[in-house]
């Protein structure tokens, strides 16, 4: 029987046939994908299917008859590769293998290849069966693959098998843990813990939650051969087979060091900040207590002054000359003066501790009430547009900082000039923003920020009388209930200053 009639290997025992054959035949011939042919005892190319032909690029007729050592490149043709090939297919009955071969035209291909020994029913051989398959492109995405996870040096790319023993190592891995491959490959990954985080099981802690979940992700001190450490984040991700059987995980490290020890420095900051600020805190608190106290404390000799020097003219006045009362007129004066500064003062620094009691409130009302607590002026003072707006506030605060702006606008007018104010509301936003408007003197814009602090006043006291604390009260009061203050002015234009509020919900 000659080599292209005898049998492709099948199992034992069962001869096909003719019949079987002819069909197996068409099978083999149909195959495009692998070069399936058959090699007599010396490796000569006993047939050749269309798959070979496609792949190899020879012609049945051109291959038949030559030996398939051609297929091989010239190094492992001096090594004897074609030879030793066959001798261990015929002597163990297979052989595999998967490695460079040479098509027609020169060019390589990436082979798989198995070769199967052909026995006749003697058990005599007769041949070898030759299955090759063209794996070229899996090849280069391997090798693509290969090469970018060792060239990656920013990332310690490494694998475990199912124990954690290290099995396979990147560039990164070595850069950065300090180890070469050949000292590392087969440890097990316990030696990149920290002694404390190994003794606490740590690592088998990470392989089981990789395991579980599909996933381990974490940052934490590892340790480098030179026994140094550095903080790293890491994920672990477990590598299963087809079957779904943990074989290994793959480990992702990156040393995070300077990040770490940035955060860190942020943190230190943030909580010296905080300390700071905490003792400012407490500074401001015994400031505002200690100043609240001494404004308390100041009124009672205040009001003695005051009851002494009325009492004075009242029972002596007749024998003092006039000169002499117009000096008590003028120190009544001035304590009055004093008396209202410290009240303004007690307010202002009521305003920074007081727990306010925030609850909706109608505009309107609000703004008459403001108006209400004028001594004088009122008439010049109209309302507009307030209907229906409703903001969330502590009513008495609102009411004194509308009272404020109201009073502020009725004093700062040229003297040949009637006052003319109006209060306005409108809808911003979520907010409603109330505003006062007047014909006064205005203001130029660069005073407009510091008139709201404490005692910064723009004119003397003769021109126009005032503590300068009106405006903080005002500031303090609104930002305190969560609003916000403004105002829009030119010199001898007027001013419009305005407070804003959240706006309340419709049913109130
Ligand atoms: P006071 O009114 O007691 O002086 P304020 O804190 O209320 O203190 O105001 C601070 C300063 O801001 C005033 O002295 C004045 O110079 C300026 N100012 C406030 N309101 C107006 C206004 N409506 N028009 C012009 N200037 C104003």
């Amino acid at each position: 029987m000659s080599v292209t009639e005898s049998r492709i290997p099948t199992t034992a025992k069962y001869t096909p046939p003719l019949q079987s054959e002819r069909v197996f035949r068409i099978l083999v011939e149909g195959v495009r994908d692998y070069a399936i042919f058959l090699l007599d005892p010396v490796g000569n190319v006993a047939s050749w299917n269309p798959g070979a032909e496609r792949i190899k690029g020879y012609t049945a007729q051109e291959i038949i008859g030559t030996n398939f050592s051609n297929f091989y490149p010239q190094v492992d043709r001096d090594a004897g590769k074609p030879e030793y090939e066959l001798k261990v297919a015929a002597e163990t009955g297979r052989f595999e293998d998967e490695g460079w071969r040479i098509r027609k035209d020169g060019s390589r291909f990436w082979a798989s290849v198995v070769i199967t020994r052909v026995c006749d029913e003697n058990g005599k051989l007769i041949g070898y069966g030759k299955i090759t398959r063209d794996l070229t492109e899996r090849r280069i995405a391997e090798q693509r693959y290969r090469l970018l996870v060792e060239g990656v040096s920013d990332y310690a790319i490494y694998s475990l098998d199912v124990n954690g023993n290290v099995t396979s190592w990147n560039a990164g891995a070595q850069r950065i843990k300090g180890y070469n491959d050949f000292e590392i490959l087969g440890k097990h990954f316990s030696s990149f813990y920290t002694p404390e985080d190994a003794a606490a099981g740590m690592p088998a802690k990470v392989l089981q939650t990789a395991a579980d979940t599909g996933h381990f992700e974490g940052e934490g001190w590892r340790m480098r051969k030179d026994g140094t450490r550095f903080w790293s984040s890491v994920v672990v991700t477990p590598i299963r087979n087809d079957e779904g059987i943990l074989i290994g995980f793959s480990k992702i490290t990156r040393d995070v060091t300077d990040r770490k020890k940035l955060l860190d420095q942020i943190q230190k900051h943030a909580e010296e900040l905080e300390l700071r600020i905490a003792e400012r805190e407490q500074t401001n608190a015994e400031l505002e207590a200690f100043s609240y106290s001494v404004s308390h404390d100041l009124r009672a000799p205040l009001r003695a002054i005051e009851g002494f020097t009325q009492a004075f003219i009242e029972d002596y006045g007749k024998d003092v000359p006039e000169q002499g009362l117009e000096y008590l007129s003028e120190v009544t004066a001035a304590s009055k003066r004093m008396n209202r500064l410290v009240q303004d003062l007690l307010n202002f620094s009521r305003l920074g501790r007081i727990h306010f009691e925030m609850q909706p409130v109608r505009v309107a009302e609000m703004a008459q009430e403001a108006i209400k607590q004028l001594s004088e002026g009122r008439e010049f003072v109209h309302v507009r547009d307030l209907d229906h707006l409703r903001a969330v506030a502590h009513p008495q605060t609102l009411v004194q900082a509308v009272s404020n702006l109201v009073s502020n606008a009725l004093k700062f007018v040229s003297p040949e000039k009637t006052p003319e104010v109006v209060v306005s509301a409108e809808r911003i936003g979520e907010c409603v923003r109330i505003s006062v408007k007047d014909n006064g003197i205005g203001i130029a814009s660069e005073h407009q920020e510091k008139i709201f602090q404490v005692f910064e006043r723009l004119h003397g006291q003769e021109q126009f009388p005032g503590t300068g604390i009106g405006l903080a009260i005002v500031k303090r009061g609104i930002q305190r209930m969560g609003g916000r203050v403004g105002l829009q002015s030119k010199p001898g234009e007027g001013s419009t200053f305005w407070v804003e509020l959240p706006e309340a919900a419709e049913n109130v």
